[in-house]
């Protein structure tokens, strides 16, 4: 039996009241295959229900993806483990998201174009579809958006207003130094998520040129010493990826170079 004229318009009335417009839609198509099908009432209303949670979960994920601010898509399947097969047991093991429950922050440290944003990226869009609120910005970024609450006097605002996200990328620490105002702000940020929220960081210094970066080597000890406290740190090895089918002596102008020799 098909449903009554006054039963779709119930239902078309309590949809939008839950605003759960796909209910509708999947209420009447899974009908017809919950009658094909001899399906018990129970069956039937979580097959329509979990077309909403997993519509809901995905939409959820794609305006989290859009709002952390990531600078290209990556994913952790994009990666290429071959490149890095140190890390590939690593990554393996962060992909549940008990980290993010347990707070605990990843560093990705090494060289220009290992793959540390693209690993911080994949890492962040991963928590996206776990459910969880991220915002991505490099280092230099942080800073001059945390410079500008400081000096509005709404510094403190902003670290409960970034408190509530449970996930922070800070991409390229190190790429340029701080001064001292900044690097304060910086060790704010990162004392102000201690044992409450996750960070993650990249760098293409290890934890040894930091005193250089925030120029003082005790607010870089204290910083570290939070940072690592629960953290996982990844370290990438070798050459650049973008240049790993390049042989070096086949750019251009070394091979011009050796014409001319
Ligand atoms: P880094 O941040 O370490 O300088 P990136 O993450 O920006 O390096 O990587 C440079 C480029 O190379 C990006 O386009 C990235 O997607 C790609 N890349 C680097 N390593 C890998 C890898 N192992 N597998 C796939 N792509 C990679
Ligand atoms: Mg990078």
């Amino acid at each position: 039996m098909n449903s009554t004229p006054e039963t779709t318009k119930q239902l078309t009335y309590l949809a939008a009241a839950l605003k759960a417009p796909r209910v509708l839609e999947a209420a009447t198509r899974l009908a017809t295959q919950a009658r094909d099908n001899n399906w018990g009432y129970e069956e039937y209303l979580a097959a329509v229900l979990e077309r909403e949670v997993s519509a809901r979960d995905t939409s959820g994920a794609q305006i989290r993806v859009r709002s952390a601010g990531f600078p290209s898509r990556k994913t952790l399947d994009d990666f290429d483990y071959d490149a890095q097969p140190a890390i590939r047991n690593q990554i393996a093991g962060l992909t549940s998201g008990a980290w993010l429950a347990e707070a605990r922050n990843i560093v990705l440290l090494g060289p220009p174009g290992t793959g540390k944003t693209h690993l911080a990226i994949g890492l962040g869009i991963q928590a996206c579809r776990q459910g969880h609120r991220v915002l991505f910005a490099t280092a230099v970024d942080w800073v001059t958006r945390l410079t500008d609450a400081h000096r509005a006097g709404r510094l403190p605002t902003e670290l409960t207003k970034l408190a509530r996200y449970p996930l922070i990328i800070i991409d390229e620490v190190g790429y340029l130094p701080f001064e001292q105002d900044a690097a304060n702000l910086f060790f704010q940020l990162v004392s102000s998520r201690y044992e409450h929220a996750s960070l993650i960081l990249t760098s293409n210094l290890p934890f040894s040129g930091w005193g250089q970066v925030f120029g003082d080597q005790t607010v870089a000890a204290a910083m570290i010493d939070r940072i690592v406290h629960h953290a996982d740190v990844l370290t990438l090895k070798g050459a650049s990826y973008r240049l790993r089918n390049h042989d070096i002596n086949q750019l251009p102008s070394i091979k011009a170079q050796k014409v001319a020799d």
